[in-house]
């Protein structure tokens, strides 16, 4: 799943998107971010271009989830939808909580958030430029007056459930900005500010980082368990197996 994250193509980001570095270049700026172990996939696949590499602006935060942790209240989802749409609707949330009622804890909720990934298949994918980085905190998302609704970011995501969602309102893609555009709520969010579902996680679930995260195959490495709590039940903070953090 990872690998899908992974596309140093000249053809893949649009150019204001995309900084077009020698090796050199690249090397030193790569040794400067300090992204080499989370990164370690993408070092194999770039180094092995001739001469030039693609480098996309890494985003200035990600969202930790940890599904053990959540009670499923989705609180979370009610905030993103209300501070971007003024409405509670869970279908307009760019976090999707999910419960499966058959299942057992822990493995009864999953939480699906943005990573913000390295190589953006959605913004690769986006043929106007609607889907971008932002230039102020390399955060992924979308200009909503670009979209032509054509969902290519939709299906480009490597995850499922893709984490580009159709706004079927306002006819147009979305996703999660990081709360760096929330009309609806007097904060100031994005990487420097709050984010709407981190705050109201009475849970501790969900966390932000300025690190990027190292990825497994179950999402990002990542401790939100610490405690005696946890360590009692014996779900200490240990990425498992199967596990849910994200
Ligand atoms: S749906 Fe909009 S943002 Fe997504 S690829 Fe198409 S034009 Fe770009
Ligand atoms: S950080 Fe903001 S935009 Fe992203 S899922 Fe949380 S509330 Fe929604």
């Amino acid at each position: 799943m990872v690998d899908k994250n992974i596309n140093p193509t000249e053809e893949a980001a649009s150019a204001d998107q995309k900084g077009t570095l020698s090796r050199r270049q690249f090397l030193t700026g790569f040794g400067l971010l300090g992204g080499g172990l989370a990164l370690g996939g993408l070092v194999g696949g770039a180094f092995l271009l001739p001469d030039q590499v693609v480098a996309i602006q890494a985003s200035d935060g990600y969202l930790l989830v940890d599904t053990k942790k959540c009670a499923g209240c989705t609180s979370c989802m009610m905030a993103c939808s209300l501070t971007h749409h003024g409405e509670t609707n869970m279908s307009l949330s760019r976090i999707q909580i999910t419960q499966d009622p058959f299942g057992k804890f822990p493995d009864d909720i999953s939480i699906a958030q943005c990573r913000q990934c390295p190589y953006p298949s959605c913004v690769e994918a986006c043929p106007t430029g609607a889907m971008h980085v932002d230039k102020a905190t390399g955060v992924r998302t979308v200009d909503a007056d670009k979209c032509v609704g054509c969902e290519r970011c939709v299906n480009a995501c490597p995850f499922t459930p893709s984490r580009t969602l159709w706004n079927f309102e306002e006819k147009h893609s979305q996703k999660c900005d990081l709360c760096k555009d929330t009309p609806f709520w007097d904060e100031d969010g994005g990487p420097d500010g709050k984010r709407a579902c981190e705050e109201v996680c009475s849970m501790g679930a969900i966390k932000f980082t300025k690190e990027l995260p190292v990825q497994s195959e179950d999402g990002y490495e990542a401790d939100l368990r610490t405690g005696t709590v946890w360590d009692t039940l014996g779900f200490d903070g240990a990425p498992k197996s199967g596990g849910h953090l994200g």
